[in-house]
């Protein structure tokens, strides 16, 4: 006899999706999280501001967490523009005529985390674990033992491991990743500008340096700083007023002067992809599966994605009374959603090394592409479908 029917490891927004996406399904869940249950309740500001696909909205709507959110906290995001260098030349994604007004929306990733949390809690069959982390696990056909900090051990079918990107779990399991620690870092402060950005999310890839605005109302951006990591820590410990000048100086004054609003968060980047998703009675879902580079947006609907797919597959299992632990159904999972991530992550990284490599070559490669890309207007179609489609 178990103790649960399934172990998941992290309340991030992926172990949350996840575990609420089995509400109703008569499974028995044990949600297992280091940070305490007041932190989740209501999670600090984090600086990150989340680009939701309107597939991400429908499938937040469907777990109850959507309209938690303050409608004055969601933000439209109109269009995208991507320029290089100084070049006027620039790749343009919008809703191309079609039903929607917006590409997606955007919204604090604190807000997300609280709404998810409070359509979860107090769910038939969950039974958090707050304040307590993971400390080793074991799987095998049988099924799945986890031991955590405090001593306690628990007893599974199926193991779910949704601790983000330098996943411990995932390692115990013996599934290796590809990792890439880029050797750089962002930088996201909260800002408010002379003039309006109209809804248009603007990614400016210059001279050795990455500036994205992701607009949160009219006369408010998120600006988002890529740079060499010592750099970013120096800007990071300026006063608040100095900071707001250097972005604004690094933003070419496009949106006029700029004021310090709130921030700085710094973070390291790096990418990861998981040679596999599953393993003997268990699943990566979220950031533990694939860490996407954040210059496309991806990383949390890729994550909602993979905690949506897990749980459809599981709670058939289980209406029809088969293992939710199958190889078969985690092999059909790890199928979908690695079709699902592949081409966005390695398309993204692709991007990403198109845009930033410095040599007279790559220069030369990107001028191209962006000319290609800009006379060829179904290349940007494409990309604008696939941006509205996930
Ligand atoms: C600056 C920035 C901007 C971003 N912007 C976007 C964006 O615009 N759009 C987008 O789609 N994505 C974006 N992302 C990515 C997005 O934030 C992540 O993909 C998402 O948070 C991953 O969710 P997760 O639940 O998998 O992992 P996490 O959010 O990392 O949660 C993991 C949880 O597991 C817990 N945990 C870890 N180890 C253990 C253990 N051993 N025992 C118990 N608990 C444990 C942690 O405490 C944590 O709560 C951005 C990321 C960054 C850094």
């Amino acid at each position: 006899m178990r103790d649960f029917d399934i172990i998941v490891v992290g309340a991030g927004p992926a172990g949350l999706a996840f575990a609420r996406g089995l509400e109703g399904s008569g499974l028995t869940v044990a949600l297992v999280e280091r940070q305490p249950a007041e932190v989740l309740a209501e999670p600090p500001v984090d600086g990150r501001e989340i680009a939701l696909t309107h597939r991400s909205v429908a499938t937040l709507e469907k777990l109850g967490a959507w309209n938690r959110i303050a409608p004055d906290q969601i933000f439209a995001l109109r269009a995208a523009r991507v320029y290089n260098g100084r070049s006027s030349l620039a790749l343009g994604f919008d809703t191309d005529g079609g039903p929607e007004d917006r590409l997606g929306c955007l919204v604090s990733n604190h807000l997300i985390r609280q709404s998810l949390f409070d359509a979860m809690e107090g769910q038939d069959g969950v039974t958090l674990m707050a304040d307590t982390g993971v400390e080793h696990v074991h799987a095998d056909r049988a099924g799945a033992r986890v031991t955590l900090a405090d001593g306690r051990t628990l007893t599974a079918r199926l193991l779910v491991a949704a601790d983000s990107r330098f996943s411990a779990v995932r390692e115990q399991l013996g599934i290796s990743a590809e990792i890439n620690r880029l050797g750089k870092s962002m930088l996201v402060v909260r800002l408010s500008h002379e003039m309006p950005n109209h809804g248009i999310a603007t990614e400016w890839f210059d001279h050795r340096q990455t500036i994205a605005m992701l607009p949160l109302g009219e006369h408010i951006s998120s600006a988002v700083l890529t740079l060499k990591s010592a750099t970013i820590e120096r800007i990071a410990a300026y006063q608040p007023e100095i900071l707001a000048a250097e972005i604004e100086d690094r933003f070419d004054r496009r949106l006029g002067t700029m004021q310090f609003v709130s921030g700085p968060r710094v973070y390291p980047l790096a990418t990861t992809y998981a040679r596999h998703f599953v393993s003997d009675s268990s699943a990566l879902i979220g950031d533990a599966a694939v860490g996407m580079h954040p210059v496309t947006a991806h990383g949390f609907n890729l994550g909602l994605q993979s905690a949506a797919t897990l749980s459809r597959l599981v709670r058939g299992a289980a209406q029809k009374d088969r293992p939710i632990a199958s190889p078969l159904l985690l092999r059909r999972y790890e199928t979908r959603h690695r079709l699902a991530t592949r081409p966005l992550y390695s398309g993204t990284n692709l991007l990403v090394h198109l845009y930033t490599a410095e040599s007279p070559r790559a220069h030369v490669a990107r001028r191209a592409a962006l000319e290609a890309a800009a006379h060829f207007a179904p290349l940007n179609t494409a990309i604008s479908r696939m941006l509205l489609r996930h």
